[in-house]
């Protein structure tokens, strides 16, 4: 039998470690992984079915290889044999996989994360840490963000992941995982009675985050998007009170539709899920004083938002999005078993 690797929760020995470089990196911090087997004895081993790239990631990748799917598939097979994960180096950002467990190390914590071989998963951590090998490319859904792959990924035994729901089609629930982090931190940011502008609001994590801060009584819910199809689209849907077409990167554009739409109070809470670059500065003028401003968006620059914030003197709280809040996964998927609205758009979309 192969002999694994010896235990490392946070993979760290799969870094390939930059020479000269004085301290070690985790896996998300390094230019590159080793995905090569065996996997090591608490880890994972992924039969890769799908990628979901994480979109601002994808529309990057996209617009550099002007749409061509054939560009894209190249793009992608270079990027994930360089750095043996999908961590795009403009964007930072990665996405998600689903696929099947064929393998689970001895020492893997199946207590806290009960899950057999042969159980389909969707991992909810980041490609950009995720140690990935791709041996074909089977179809890119150019639409949709997503990549049918053959390969393998690893999981370390710090990762977390979601077995697939059976009462949901696979690729709605991926796309619902993949910004399950959104609406749960729009549960905890959002409180009865606020005003609610959503950035970019006509996206997967858009509406989930609109359909989630309407379930708090008396919240009003903005959605500001760019095209026609996502106005409305959005017009449409009973949770959203008013739509906004501005150009998110316009910020003084999008400042005075709001301060029109809520008579100068602006938002209370501003979240940021438009998939582009150079938005930050529209939510900070969106925002009430001592309001929030959740940047959820991976094309968030840290920088453009809190010197932005400190030049216009916006004293106004700016939360980082983390993926991650504990629950978040069934939290998202109930939100969209439990309402038809939301469960019909990500049917049609995603299916
Ligand atoms: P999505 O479905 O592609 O939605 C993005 C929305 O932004 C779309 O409705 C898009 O409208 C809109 N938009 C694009 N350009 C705009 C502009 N100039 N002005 C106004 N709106 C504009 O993306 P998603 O999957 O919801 O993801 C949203 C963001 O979250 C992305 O940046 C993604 O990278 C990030 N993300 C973060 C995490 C995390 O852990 N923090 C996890 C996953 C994803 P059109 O359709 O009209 O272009």
């Amino acid at each position: 039998m192969t002999k694994l690797r010896q235990a490392d929760p946070l993979g760290i020995q799969r870094v390939i470690q930059t020479p000269g470089l004085k301290r070690s990196l985790l896996p998300q911090q390094a230019d590159a992984l080793d995905p090569s087997l065996p996997i090591a004895e608490d880890e994972l081993l992924i039969e890769v079915e799908s990628l979901n790239i994480d979109s601002a990631s994808f529309h990057q990748i996209s617009e550099a290889c002007g749409g061509d799917p054939g560009k894209i598939e190249k793009h992608i097979l270079e990027l994930v044999a360089k750095r043996g994960k999908h961590h795009n180096p403009v964007t930072g950002s990665g996405g998600m996989l689903i696929g099947r467990v064929t393998q689970i190390g001895p020492s893997f914590p199946l207590k806290e994360k009960p899950v057999s071989v042969g159980d389909r998963i969707a991992t909810l951590v980041s490609l950009s840490l995720t140690p990935l090998q791709i041996r074909k490319i089977k179809k890119i859904h150019t639409k949709i963000d997503r990549v049918d792959i053959e390969g393998h990924a690893i999981l370390f035994a710090s990762g977390i992941f979601a077995k697939l729901p059976d009462d949901l089609p696979e690729t709605v629930a991926l796309a619902i995982l993949d910004v399950a982090g959104a609406p749960a931190q729009t549960r905890q940011l959002v409180k009865a009675n606020q005003t609610v502008v959503v950035i970019g609001g006509g996206g997967k994590s858009g509406i989930l985050c609109l359909a989630e801060a309407k379930r708090k009584p008396g919240v009003r819910t903005i959605a500001v998007d760019y095209s026609d199809a996502a106005i409305a689209r959005l017009k449409e849907l009973s949770f959203v009170d008013d739509v906004i077409q501005a150009d998110a990167r316009n910020a003084v554009e999008v400042m005075e539709k709001v301060w029109s739409a809520t008579r100068g109070h602006m938002g209370d809470v501003v979240i940021n899920v438009a998939n582009i670059p150079e938005t930050e500065m529209s939510c900070v003028l969106s925002c009430r004083p001592k309001g929030i401003v959740y940047y959820f968006s991976m094309a968030t620059s840290f920088t453009r938002a809190a010197l932005g914030a400190e030049g216009v003197g916006a004293d106004v709280d700016l939360r980082i999005g983390n993926g991650y809040t504990e629950g978040h996964a069934d939290l998202a998927l109930n939100l969209v078993r439990e309402n038809r609205e939301l469960k019909a758009i990500f049917t049609q979309q995603y299916t």
